[in-house]
């Protein structure tokens, strides 16, 4: 039986663990991201023993509020309308997976990858893509809302957690690869504030990291074929509407062709091979493509493969396709009747949660309610909301109820 003189064996798990971060970043390409040449934190801290800067940025990120959050928050479908439906947390632990799987075999930085995927819906407002563009018009004069700006909100200011500091103190690599898009305006400003930092990119013209913009395509191969089974599952779409597509037929006919049983079997069996197979073929395409790119390119290092166009990418043809799918998607699904009357009523309760904050500040938390800028501090408390708190609240203080 163990007892008093037995002692964990720390040190020799933290050696284990040591070589085994080491003998992973041997592996790692010379354009990869690295940890040790992280370009920092805002406010300094010790490294941590046993994690690198990446890996300590995505356990930050995994035990904040915000992301926590994710799973009561729209995608496409509103949450409470079904319990299989995709929410912001199940797309960003898709992404994630993809993500992780396409840059280990790019030998980029996989820790890097997780962070910024896990991250990069944070900032994401109630209802969708309603609720942002809900929260832009209300803030039309008071600097807008942009929610990949958010996301940075998120991490850099609004979590708090930390004695020393607002936000998660993330790596600059890590904030930097969030900020997916700005505006030109934004980024002057930005810029302005952080001078070199993690908008400079947009005022200077270079390409994110080659893991950000990994994460960026992982995003879109995860959230196309996510939508497409959604889409069926709930009805809206159908699969000889998506015969239209040549991505889909190709892989209906193909799945068809090696299982000749496959339709009798039932129309979800036929759909989750037919997207199994087109997943595949986008990452493929896209780890063939980016392979090819960078052999051409022969960037030096992490900062070389920032210069210049964007290295990691699909084939033109692939491209072509995703094109295609994603405006099916968009005219069938996204603008279908149903959606656009539920996306409707988020913005609704978006807009007018606003604007009692915004006259009322008292009604929202002391720690926003404190603030001098009521219209930003309404703007991140409606942003951080869940799809249903933002319902009650809604009826709360309108006395209206716009769900079932
Ligand atoms: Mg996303």
């Amino acid at each position: 039986m163990a007892g008093s003189s037995t002692t964990w064996p720390s040190g020799s798990v933290a050696r284990l663990n040591r070589q085994a971060s080491r003998q992973a970043e041997v592996a790692l390409a010379a354009y990869a991201s690295l940890p040790e040449k992280s370009r920092g934190r805002r406010v300094p801290e010790a490294p941590a023993p046993d994690r690198n800067a990446f890996q300590r940025d995505r356990d930050r990120i995994v035990h904040s509020t915000a992301f926590r959050r994710l799973v009561y928050k729209t995608q496409v479908f509103l949450n409470h309308e079904g319990d299989l439906f995709r929410t912001r947390l199940t797309h960003s632990l898709e992404v994630a997976q993809l993500a992780r799987s396409m840059a280990r075999g790019l030998r980029l930085h996989e820790d890097l990858v997780e962070a910024l995927a896990l991250a990069h819906d944070l900032g994401h407002t109630p209802f969708g893509h309603a609720g942002q563009d809900a929260l832009d018009a209300c803030m039309k004069s008071h600097g807008g809302f942009e929610h990949n700006l958010q996301s940075l909100r998120v991490v850099d200011v609004l979590e708090q957690r930390y004695p020393d500091f607002d936000g998660l103190n993330l790596s600059f690599e890590t904030r930097e690869g969030i900020l997916k898009h700005c505006s030109a305006r934004v980024a002057r400003h930005m810029e302005s504030l952080e001078p070199g930092g993690v908008a400079h990119r947009f005022v200077a013209g270079y390409q994110p990291s080659l893991e950000a913009q990994l994460c960026n395509l992982a995003d879109e191969i995860a959230y196309n074929a996510h939508d497409v089974d959604d889409g069926v599952r709930s009805g809206l779409i159908t699969l000889s509407q998506l015969m239209s597509l040549r991505l889909v037929r190709h892989f209906h006919d193909e799945a068809v062709r090696d299982h000749p049983g496959l339709p009798g079997m039932g129309r979800r069996r036929l759909l989750s091979e037919v997207l199994r197979r087109m997943l595949s073929a986008q990452v493929h395409d896209l780890m063939a493509t980016t392979r090819a790119r960078l052999a051409r390119a022969r960037p030096a290092d992490a900062w070389q493969a920032r210069q210049g166009p964007a290295l990691v990418a699909f084939s033109p043809s692939m491209r072509e396709s995703i094109t295609e799918l994603k405006r099916f998607l968009f005219r069938a699904l996204y603008r279908h009747d149903q959606v656009v009357a539920q996306t409707q009523r988020g913005k609704t309760v978006v807009h007018e949660l606003f604007e009692v904050y915004a006259a009322q500040p008292a009604e929202m938390p002391a720690e926003y309610a404190q603030r001098s800028d009521v219209h930003r501090a309404a703007a991140d408390y409606v942003a951080g909301m869940t799809d249903r708190f933002a319902m009650r609240e809604h009826e709360r203080l309108t006395g209206r109820r716009l769900f079932g």
